[in-house]
């Protein structure tokens, strides 16, 4: 078996059916890389370019993770812009189509905040938002991070760029010290890994210059 192949890892069923109707046939080069550690639950420092397949990277991790009878945040994405959130919600519910019972809820700035209140009411898996509107979800007591086991930070240079540093460390202050956090970006300057000694635990890093 190749070793880009997704079958060299330890996925379910479901997990492998849904990249077969996807027609992922073989992992990126960031998915390669990747994925096995985040599988063995490190924590992960990856820098690859845009179009590289980070989404499937995090997204089939966090995945596998989950405890479909806990209905309370187990995954939290945080993403720079409502537009990349809302890509990688779609991503993540394409790798899910065959976990019928995951719930995943969008809290992005911009959206009225009504019903994003009533679907965490019903409980949600997979949070994936931006950092403000999560945070106000987390002042309102509308969402609870106490049992969140997988914490991504996509595109996490741009959200330092866009001024989010604060809110990002507001959200990680109130997740679990013993969380598998996973931090991805295109870009690795000094204020990302300033922020990584703060948040991760011994990081494994993967880059990838050229896309695969
Ligand atoms: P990035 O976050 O690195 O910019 P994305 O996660 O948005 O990249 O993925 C870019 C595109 O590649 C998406 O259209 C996605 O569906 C596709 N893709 C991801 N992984 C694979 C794969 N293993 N095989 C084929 N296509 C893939
Ligand atoms: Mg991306």
């Amino acid at each position: 078996m190749a070793n880009d192949s997704f079958r060299s890892l330890q996925l379910s069923k479901a997990q492998l059916d849904a990249l077969d109707s996807l027609g992922y046939e073989s992992m990126t080069a960031i998915q390669a890389q990747s994925l096995p550690e985040i599988l063995k639950g490190n924590d992960l420092i990856a820098q690859a370019k845009t179009g590289s397949g980070k989404t499937a990277a995090f997204g089939i991790g966090l995945l596998q993770k989950l405890n479909p009878r806990f209905f309370g945040a187990q995954a939290l994405v945080l993403c720079p812009t409502r537009e990349l959130a809302e890509q990688v919600g779609k991503e993540i519910r394409k790798l899910a189509r065959f976990m019928p019972n995951i719930k995943l809820v969008m809290l992005c700035g911009g959206k009225p905040i009504g019903p994003q209140i009533g679907s965490l009411e019903h409980g949600a898996h997979i949070v994936v938002g931006t950092p403000g509107r999560v945070q106000d979800h987390l002042r309102k007591n509308t969402l609870k991070l106490d049992g969140l086991t997988t914490l991504v930070l996509d595109e996490a240079d741009r959200m330092l760029d866009m001024g989010f540093a604060d809110a990002m460390q507001a959200i990680i202050g109130q997740t679990p010290k013993n969380r598998q956090t996973l931090l991805f970006s295109a870009t690795y300057p000094d204020t990302i890994q300033h922020m990584s000694r703060q948040i991760q635990r011994n990081p494994v890093t993967v880059t990838v210059e050229a896309e695969h």
